[in-house]
C-alpha cells in the first residue's frame, strides 16, 4: 500500500514538471539551470531490509613479511658456491580510499587484514610482495585513532590512508655476507605488520540536508524527489535513520539529497533522536529547511531549527539554505504561505511533496544554489 502511494506520487510529479516549463514565481531564470532528469522505471516494491552503518570501529592488521631464507648453493663444479637465500616479500598494506562507488561502511568488516609476504627462497630468490588491502569508504570519511583524534580526512575522490603498515620482508643469508662472514647460517623473520585501532566516521553523505521538525514532510519530499522509498507516516519518528536519495541532472551532475530524522525542541539536550545526525549535515553544500506550512505559526519552527542548529557548534547555521513551505494542498498552509514569506528574510518556495507541486522548481533552485557554493571549504574540512 505504502509504496503504490509512492509511485503515483511520482507520477503525479512527473506530469507536474512536464506543465511547469516556464519560469513562475520567486526562481525565475531557472531554465539556464540544467533540469532534473526524472527516473523512468517505476520504484521497485520490493521492500527489502536496509541497514545503514555510519561509524565504525575497526581493526587494521597489516600483512607479516616473508621470511629470508638460509640457503647454500651447491653446484656439481663447485659444492660451496656461497649462501643463496633471498629475501622474503614485504607484507600487504591496509589502505582506505575514499571512493564515490561506496555510499556506508555496511561493506567494511570489523578485522582487516592484508596478506602475508611470500618467503624469500633458495637460488636468491626472493619472495613476492603481498597486494595492500585496499577497502573502499565513501567521500568524507574521518578516521579517528584509538584515543579519538582525527588522523585522516577523506574529503575528496581517490585519496587514501594508509591505515596499517605491513612488516618489510626478513633479510636472506645473502643479504649477510662479507669479506669476513661468507657463508653466514643467519637470516631474518618477516616481522608482523601493525595492528592498530581506528573508528572510521561519515560526515558528508549528501550534498542537500533536509532539515525539519517531524511530520513536516520531508520523507515524502525524498519520495517524490528521488528513487530512494523511506517510510511515510503521519506520526513522528517515522524515520529513525538517514535516507539519501539521488537526482540527476540532464548535464550529468548527481545530488545527493539526505532525509536526516526530525530534530525537536531541545534536540541538543538529546531529546528525541538528539543531534546526532546533524554531523551528516556538516558537510552538506546546502541546507534544505523544509516546514509544514499548515502547522499553526511554521514561522516559530524556522528559528527553533535554527537554534538547534547553533546549538550544534560549528558554522552549520550559517551554511547555505533553501527554505521551502510543504503542505501547499491544505487550506491552512496557503493561508500561512503569505506570512511566513512576510516573516522570514529568505526566500520561501512553497510546495506540495504529496501532490508534486513545484517540485521541478525546487529542484533548479537546489542546483543554482549548489553551483554557487559547491566550491566553498566545509566546516569540517576547514577544521581538521
Ligand atoms: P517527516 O516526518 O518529515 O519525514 O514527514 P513524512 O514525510 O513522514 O510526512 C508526514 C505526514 O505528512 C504524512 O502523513 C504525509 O502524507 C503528510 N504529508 C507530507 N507532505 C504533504 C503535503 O504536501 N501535503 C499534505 N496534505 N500532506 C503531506
Ligand atoms: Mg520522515
Amino acid at each position: 500500500m505504502l509504496f503504490s502511494t509512492g509511485k503515483s506520487f511520482l507520477a503525479r510529479f512527473s506530469l507536474d514538471i512536464s506543465r511547469n516549463v516556464k519560469p513562475i514565481g520567486l526562481i525565475a531564470n531557472y531554465c539556464q539551470v540544467a533540469s532534473a532528469l526524472r527516473p523512468k522505471k517505476a520504484k521497485s516494491t520490493r521492500k527489502e531490509a536496509q541497514y545503514f552503518s555510519d561509524s565504525k570501529r575497526i581493526r587494521a592488521v597489516g600483512g607479516k613479511g616473508g621470511d629470508g631464507c638460509v640457503s647454500f648453493l651447491q653446484l656439481w663444479c663447485n659444492e660451496r658456491a656461497g649462501p643463496d637465500g633471498g629475501d622474503g616479500g614485504h607484507g600487504g598494506h591496509v589502505v582506505f580510499q575514499a571512493s564515490n562507488d561506496v555510499r556506508n561502511f555496511n561493506h567494511v568488516g570489523s578485522i582487516l587484514k592484508a596478506e602475508e609476504g611470500e618467503p624469500g627462497s633458495s637460488k636468491d630468490c626472493h619472495g613476492k610482495n603481498a597486494k595492500h588491502y585496499v577497502i573502499k569508504v565513501p567521500i568524507g570519511t574521518v578516521i579517528r585513532n584509538a584515543q579519538g583524534q582525527i588522523v585522516g580526512d577523506l574529503g575528496q575522490a581517490n585519496l587514501m590512508f594508509v591505515a596499517a603498515r605491513g612488516g618489510a620482508g626478513g633479510k636472506g643469508n645473502r643479504f649477510f655476507t662479507t669479506d669476513k662472514e661468507t657463508s653466514p647460517k643467519v637470516s631474518e623473520y618477516g616481522p608482523r605488520g601493525e595492528d592498530l585501532s581506528y573508528t572510521l566516521e561519515l560526515r558528508s553523505m549528501a550534498d542537500v540536508g533536509l532539515i525539519g521538525y517531524p511530520n513536516a514532510g520531508k520523507s515524502t519530499l525524498l519520495n517524490a524527489l528521488t528513487r530512494a522509498k523511506p517510510k511515510v507516516a503521519p506520526y513522528a519518528f517515522t524515520t529513525l535513520r538517514p535516507h539519501l536519495g539521488t537526482v540527476q541532472y540532464d548535464d550529468h551532475v548527481q545530488l545527493t539529497i539526505a532525509d536526516l530524522p526530525g530534530l525537536v525542541p531541545d534536540a541538543h539536550r538529546n531529546k528525541g533522536l538528539g543531534i546526532q545526525f546533524l554531523k551528516h549535515a556538516e558537510r552538506c553544500t546546502l541546507l534544505l529547511f523544509v516546514l509544514d506550512a499548515s502547522a499553526p505559526e511554521p514561522w516559530a519552527h524556522y528559528e527553533q531549527l535554527m537554534h538547534e542548529l547553533r546549538q550544534f557548534g560549528g558554522r552549520l547555521a550559517s551554511r547555505p539554505q533553501l527554505v521551502v513551505a510543504n503542505k501547499l494542498d491544505v487550506e491552512e498552509g496557503q493561508s500561512n504561505f503569505e506570512e511566513l514569506q512576510r516573516r522570514l528574510q529568505n526566500p520561501v518556495l512553497g510546495i506540495s511533496a504529496k501532490m508534486g507541486h513545484n517540485l521541478g522548481q525546487l529542484l533548479n533552485s537546489i542546483r543554482k544554489v549548489y553551483d554557487r557554493h559547491k566550491d566553498q571549504p566545509k566546516e569540517s574540512e576547514a577544521s581538521v
